[in-house]
């Protein structure tokens, strides 16, 4: 369900040509995220005047906020190639080790997901960041020897949208950790105003706010949306977004005026209604919503909290008084 929602913050397949398109080159042309940016600036420039491979870093943060573009940036800026994988792509050790023999000296090499390798293949991955070694069998059976060989100097960048489940000793291997936060208004209303220009889409500026503040902080919905919200002003109103066309279009997408959607409130509707506002416990909600756990942990609770709808306490999550009022549900009496 998670990749047909709307307002779900992973890309579907047919985007990832689309969003490669719109990425920003340049650190200049990313909005936002500024303590992460001049952080990487620093880092990039003191690399660059060493001529040396740069640090290693680790992104963490929410789906869709601009780890892959940060990461893209980071190569762009030092002029250096990059190469990218994932935790869920790498199966075995050679697939690593492979890739790991090839590799460019100061080149960026992004693992996606890094949350998700393997024990063993993390374990290759310690000694690459660490040493710019990797280990070769070579022979098999009881002739076999293992040789550890120099690769590269090359800057790892890793992401993750889970960082407690990234072990302690993988963590250690990054020299930065920079920590990406869901966008304010002003600055999604900035990439708005990008991504239309970038899609010579004229729109108004209460148009774009209105975007900005349906696309729960996340740059990829905000280009999604926007991209349907096109498709309506040209077929209904020649092209031109303004207020008026930007409604009716997310309306009829069915996404609210903080972009909520069904599951976000449904999500709500039990911890208001069915459990009087709680405290309810995290596998209970899944179980009224039909959700897995994880997903309503690491996509929807961020933005609920972020709104101000839910907290989490140690008895388990409970609904704002905000909530009540936003959803217009009666408290219930107590005792
Ligand atoms: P992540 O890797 O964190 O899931 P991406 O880097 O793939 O996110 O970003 C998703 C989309 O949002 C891309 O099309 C990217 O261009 C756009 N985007 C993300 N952050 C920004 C930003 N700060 N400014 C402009 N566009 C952004």
């Amino acid at each position: 369900s998670q990749s047909r929602r709307i307002v779900s913050p992973a890309a579907t397949d047919e985007e990832i040509q689309f969003e490669a398109s719109l990425r920003p080159k340049r650190l200049d042309d990313f909005t936002g995220q500024a303590k992460v940016k001049e952080l990487l600036s620093v880092t990039i420039e003191a690399a660059r005047r060493r001529g040396e491979a740069m640090d290693h870093v680790l992104l963490i943060g929410p789906p869709g906020l601009g780890k892959t573009t940060l990461a893209n940036i980071v190569s762009q800026e030092l002029d250096v190639p990059f190469d990218l994988t994932s935790g869920p792509m790498l199966q075995k050790k050679l697939d690593l080790t492979g890739i790991l023999s090839n590799i460019r000296n100061r080149q960026v090499f992004f693992i996606d997901e890094i949350h998700r390798l393997l024990p063993d293949i993390e374990e290759v991955l310690y000694s690459a960041l660490e040493d710019f070694r990797v280990d070769i069998v070579i022979g098999q059976g009881p002739g076999a020897r293992t040789h550890s060989l120099p690769i590269a100097h090359f800057t790892g960048v890793g992401a993750t949208t889970r960082q407690g489940l990234l072990s302690a000793p993988l963590r250690g291997r990054f020299g930065l950790i920079l920590y990406l936060k869901h966008y304010d208004v002003p600055e999604m209303q900035k990439i708005v105003h990008r991504t239309a220009s970038l899609l010579g889409t004229p729109i108004d500026t209460d148009a774009a706010e209105e975007v900005a503040r349906r696309s729960r902080g996340t740059p990829r919905i905000a280009n999604r949306l926007l991209r349907r919200v096109r498709d309506y002003a040209q077929v209904r109103a020649e092209g031109h977004v303004d207020l008026k066309v930007a409604r009716m279009a997310l309306d009829l997408l069915e996404v609210d005026r903080f972009g909520l959607d069904e599951i976000d409130k449904k999500i709500m509707l039990t911890v208001l209604e069915k459990y009087g506002g709680g405290p309810v416990g995290l596998s209970t909600i899944a179980a009224s919503t039909d959700e897995e756990p994880d997903t309503i942990e690491e996509v929807y609770e961020p933005y609920l909290m972020q709104l101000g709808f839910l907290d989490r306490t140690p008895r388990g999550r409970m609904a704002t008084e905000r909530a009540f009022e936003y959803f217009n549900v009666p408290r219930r009496p107590m005792g």
